[in-house]
């Protein structure tokens, strides 16, 4: 089943406590369509401006992503910066530099528009209204946001909502976007306003997954050396919606798979900056930690 997401293809800068780098390969539809190939065809939908490598396309090329709908327009590419704090967990954001985004009117490709499943990456909401406009008729819409857009258009994010089935977001952004002041009455609230499924992510500690009446525990995949935590919760997104597209089960018994194999995506991104995590991964490496993961949430439940 093809898979259709639209979002940043961006440079980003990064600081983290012990290293800097600047104008890496970065962006949410990016790090999203990288880690959904795994499992499934992907077409993509973003702009860039006349910086941007052609090297840097070509680890998208080399994953088969489709980038019939990746567009050149004149000025620079979308940039953003971050600085990570000494745990990790939490960020600064030091500039959001949106250039040919601005002025982007996403026009999908005639190839694109019976595309069954769809993620809206992190985006300008009013530009995911747009491309969810031109879709005939999808089986499942999934979308991220993130603070910028909750607090600058949360009208247009409102509309969308009413509009999805899926919403991912991090935890910082569910209380923010709910008003709630906990995880469990955030993922509640935000159902009422459109998704039936809510992914709240929280960085090492995992995620929790409500669909429908059901509540799900997943935590992150314990890695040895956290470098860059950019892009993890795009990665994770990929893992999930790429999942479900292999499978075509959207029931709340395979979200749950989904949502243990977008943790495991994002744990190997984290081990690198910018896509490098991704590189060396392959299928039996996804398999390993798929085997590592049951055994390290397994027990017997002896009575009490
Ligand atoms: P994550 O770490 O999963 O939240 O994603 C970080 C990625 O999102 C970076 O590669 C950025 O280029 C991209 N990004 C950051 N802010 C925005 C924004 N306002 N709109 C679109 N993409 C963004």
């Amino acid at each position: 089943m093809s898979l259709l997401v639209v979002g940043s293809v961006a440079y980003d800068s990064i600081e983290t406590p012990s290293a800097k780098r600047d104008d890496v390969l970065g962006g949410s539809a990016t790090f999203f369509s990288y880690a959904a190939s795994f499992f499934t065809d992907v077409r993509l939908v973003a702009v860039i401006g006349e910086d941007f490598l052609e090297a840097d396309l070509d680890r998208l090329r080399q994953r088969r992503v489709d980038l019939t709908g990746l567009v050149r327009e004149p000025g620079e590419s979308f940039r953003w910066g971050g600085r990570y704090h000494d745990n990790m967990n939490e960020r600064t954001t030091l500039f959001t530099y949106l250039n040919v985004f601005q002025s982007f009117k996403p026009v999908l490709p005639p190839s694109y528009r019976a595309t069954p499943l769809v993620f809206l990456a992190n985006i300008d909401p009013a530009l995911q209204l747009d491309v969810l406009d031109q879709i005939e008729s999808p089986e499942l819409v999934a979308c991220d946001t993130m603070n910028f857009w909750i607090d600058g258009k949360r009208d247009e994010l409102l509309e969308l909502l009413a509009r999805i089935d899926v919403l991912v977001v991090n935890e910082e952004e569910a209380l923010d976007l709910s008003g709630a002041h906990y995880v469990a009455g955030a993922g509640r609230a935000i159902q009422e306003l459109g998704p039936r499924t809510v992914i709240i992510k929280r960085g090492e500690y995992g995620a929790v997954l409500f669909s429908d009446q059901d509540i799900f525990f997943v935590h992150g995949y314990p890695v040895e050396d956290l470098t860059d935590p950019t892009g993890a919760g795009d990665t994770f997104a990929g893992g999930f919606m790429g999942y479900l597209a292999r499978t075509r089960d959207f029931s709340a018994r395979n979200m749950r798979v989904a949502t243990v194999v977008g943790s495991l995506m994002a744990s190997f991104v984290v081990e690198g900056f910018s896509l490098e995590g991704l590189y060396n991964v392959d299928m039996q490496k996804i398999h390993e930690r798929y085997r590592d993961f049951v055994a390290h949430t397994q027990f017997d439940p002896l009575k009490l």
